[in-house]
């Protein structure tokens, strides 16, 4: 990917033309976005836009290992969240997905953001082929950070069914955190995710 990216030329990662992450054209037409995932206890949620259009163009670019895409979608992201008033979580990555891909982009998204300085795990069966059952079923378990008495912020590309933000918010209180909130760049619908 990076012996590719040297040789062909940098295209909006959305749209196609020329130039690196996402043209002024693209970014122009997120519209970004607050809701509340339900749960035990609800989670709100900002997002750059629907999961549709030039934004999921973008996001699938992000998913083929398009790591300046990413990068210019975190940057937005992140003049969309404003300052973060506490701590920084990404969304744990499959291992399978981040080797798919290269980096792991919930990580790079977390960096645009100030930096995670508290760490999720995924644990749990392989998440191959895993079916819907399977995934929801997943576990994320708090690793490490200061947490307690904190509030945080959890990172993630695409948020679709919440399942793993949800899990993700669990583990943080569990942990201590009086608070978590979640920006992600894509707001799908459940039965597009
Ligand atoms: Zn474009």
């Amino acid at each position: 990917m990076d012996l590719l990216a040297l040789l062909l030329p940098a295209r909006c990662g959305a749209c196609r033309r020329r130039g690196s992450g996402l043209c002024l054209d693209c970014a122009a037409t997120l519209v970004p976005e607050r809701f509340v995932l339900a749960g035990p206890t609800p989670l709100e949620v900002v997002a750059l836009g629907r999961y549709e259009g030039p934004l999921r163009r973008a996001v699938l670019a992000i998913k083929r290992g398009r790591r300046d895409v990413a990068q210019a979608l975190g940057r937005r992201l992140a003049e969309v969240v404003g300052h973060v008033d506490g701590a920084i979580a990404a969304a744990p990555t499959a291992a399978h997905r981040r080797a798919a891909r290269g980096f792991d982009q919930a990580a790079l998204l977390a960096r645009a953001l100030g930096g995670a300085s508290i760490r999720l795990r995924l644990e749990g069966a392989s998440q191959r082929g895993a079916g819907r059952a399977e995934r929801l079923a997943r576990c994320v378990r708090f690793v490490g950070g200061d947490v307690a008495g904190r509030r945080v912020l959890v990172v993630d590309d695409v948020c679709s069914t919440g399942g793993t933000l949800l899990a993700c918010a669990r583990a943080l209180r569990e942990a201590g955190a009086i608070s978590v909130e979640a920006a992600v760049l894509a707001r799908a619908e459940r039965w597009s995710g």
